[in-house]
């Protein structure tokens, strides 16, 4: 799961990336709500937590933007500000969910994951595919009730595809959920990481849609 982190306060900013890379997390963080309004359509984030109060730009602004170009992504808002007015207005420019400073980390996770879930359309914290399952808090993964190995990468593939079920996903889409905007990547990659998933988890798994891209099947 990608997460853009938008706040300017540098020790809760640090604190935060640190806490989202100890939970598995890829993070993005700015610091200012102009790049944060350049950036926050970007499709490679699964969620998005946003300060309130930036430089250059207002969160509440960089929300509304986001909305007006019609991005869903789904935003978490963080407020120093306990004012009901705030979070109305905040919920009504399109926020999904609210929380105030000082908050507990335990808690900000559990609500990034049920945003994320609630995103894919998702209830609980398995994403099921035949006898697969990928577990969303532990992020393991496992067939037949077997725990299955996996890297960073090849877990971010193997959910991509397992949420959107029946959707072809592009080679672009794919790698830009994997590196981001990392530049460098080689040009069979993705090829290699789809070869790791089938062994490990079966060829019926991931079929390739010759000059398109790769889905996981409806399965009947
Ligand atoms: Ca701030």
């Amino acid at each position: 799961m990608k997460v853009l982190l938008v706040e300017d306060d540098e020790l809760l900013g640090e604190g935060l990336q640190r806490a989202l890379v100890r939970e598995k997390l890829d993070v993005n963080w700015l610091r200012d709500g102009e790049a944060a309004s350049a950036d926050i359509c970007n499709p490679v984030y699964d969620t998005v937590i946003l300060d309130l109060g930036l430089p250059r730009v207002s969160g509440i602004e960089v929300l509304r933007h986001a909305r007006e170009n019609g991005c869903d992504v789904p935003v978490l808002i963080l407020s120093a500000q306990n004012e009901t007015d705030e979070r109305v207005r905040a919920l009504d420019s399109g926020a999904d969910d609210y929380m105030t400073k000082p908050f507990e980390l335990s808690e900000l996770m559990a609500r990034l994951r049920a945003l994320f879930r609630r995103s894919r359309g998702k209830s609980d914290e398995v994403v099921r595919y035949g006898d697969i399952e990928i577990n969303l808090s532990s992020q393991i993964a496992s067939k037949n009730s077997n725990y299955v190995e996996l890297s960073r990468r090849e877990y971010v593939l193997l959910l991509e595809l397992l949420t959107n079920v029946g959707r072809i996903l592009t080679k672009k889409q794919l790698e830009e959920k994997i590196y981001g905007d990392a530049g460098d990547i080689g040009s069979n990659t993705i090829e290699v990481y789809i070869h790791h998933l089938r062994k490990k988890f079966g060829n019926d798994t991931i079929t390739t849609v010759r000059g398109m891209g790769y889905l996981a099947p409806e399965l009947d």
